[in-house]
Order: structure tokens, then C-alpha cells, then sequence
């Protein structure tokens, strides 16, 4: 029922994260029905193909290789940032509250699907910190099982190294009610307290 080109179009959309075989549908449907939209997503895909590279030292996106964060002489080469993925870095360049330098692994360890160590950048990592000037490694991963499991193999091998291991702080978000959040958030926000 569904010509083969459009097909192919809606499988290759379907493995994008998030998307799903729907959703990728829905897309290519609208796609299909707003030619001017896929004109430019066409050229948009082929110039950010082209005009784009990975930082061969932090692994962000940038336009030259090392990316600009790497390179910039007024950012802390005292502290580095550990995260999953660009979009973390990005949301902690957004807040505005950190100058250092980033380490993107790309990944989180997963028994389940088979990632290991050498799959998300580790012995890079490790290497990178190995030869740098670092004192402090802050490891601003996600809160769940995966996460705490590679922040906590990140600490083991990085402590023994003589630096200064930290990770965020985990408790209420800003805006929260208290009598909402579960008890997981509680304790940890409870533990983590701070004086005025
Ligand atoms: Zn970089």
C-alpha cells in the first residue's frame, strides 16, 4: 500500500530516538506534503554533513576540530565536565554556570545492552586526565541506574589518580513542591543539604 521509496523514507526516520514507526509516518507524510520543507531539510542535512566535524578531544559538534570550547584560552583547564551526551553540554553552557572543559562520553554503561567501558570513551577519558592538568572532575550524569552505575566506575578509576571527584547535587527541583516529590528525591535532598 505504501510506495517503497516512502517506505524506506519512514524506516530510516523510525531509528531516529523518540521518533517510533507513527511518528516517523507523520513526518514523512508532512514532508512529502510541504515540498518547501523538505527542499530545505535536504539542504540543511547536507550542509551540517559537511560543515560540521567531531571535537577529536571532548567529542562535542562544533564547525572546526577541537571545537571551540576546547580551544578557548579563558575557560578552566582545572576542571573538566564529564556528560552522556552534546545535549548535556549544551544545557550546562545554557546555564551559565560553569567555565571549565567538557568530556562528552557519548553513552552510559548498560548490562542489559551489552555497553562496556571501552564502548562509551572511557579509556579516552582516562587518558585525557592521565595527561592533563586537571583537579577536579565533576561527573554531571543522569540520575538513573545506568548513570550512577558508569559515575560510580568513573570515580573508582579516577580517584586513584589523585583528583578531586564530584558529582551534581541531587534533591528538589527548582519550583518544587515538597509534598510531590518521591521518597528517592527526598533523601537525597535531605542528605545533600546545605547551611545559609
Ligand atoms: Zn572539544
Amino acid at each position: 500500500m505504501i510506495p517503497e521509496p516512502l517506505e524506506d523514507l519512514i524506516r530510516t526516520l523510525a531509528k531516529v530516538p523518540g521518533l517510533g514507526r507513527r511518528s516517523a509516518q507523520r513526518a514523512a507524510l508532512y514532508l512529502l506534503t510541504h515540498q518547501e520543507h523538505l527542499g530545505k531539510l535536504q539542504a540543511d542535512l547536507q550542509t551540517v554533513q559537511l560543515k560540521t566535524k567531531t571535537c577529536s578531544v571532548c567529542s562535542n559538534i562544533a564547525m572546526e576540530d577541537p571545537c571551540h570550547i576546547c580551544t578557548d584560552p579563558k575557560r578552566d583547564d582545572s576542571t573538566l565536565c564529564v556528560v552522556e551526551e552534546i545535549a548535556d553540554l549544551w544545557a550546562i553552557e545554557r546555564s551559565g554556570a560553569f567555565s571549565g572543559r567538557y568530556h562528552v562520553l557519548g553513552g552510559l554503561l548498560s548490562a542489559i545492552d551489552g555497553i562496556g567501558p571501552d564502548d562509551i570513551g572511557i579509556p579516552t577519558l582516562l587518558k585525557r586526565v592521565t595527561d592533563g592538568n586537571f583537579a577536579e572532575v565533576i561527573i554531571a550524569l543522569s540520575a538513573g541506574v545506568d548513570g550512577q552505575t558508569t559515575a560510580h566506575l568513573l570515580s573508582q578509576k579516577l580517584q586513584p589518580l589523585g583528583i578531586k571527584v564530584t558529582a551534581l547535587a541531587k534533591g528538589l527541583p527548582m519550583g518544587a513542591e515538597i509534598d510531590y516529590m518521591d521518597e528517592g528525591t527526598l533523601n537525597f535532598a535531605l542528605q545533600g543539604r546545605k547551611s545559609f
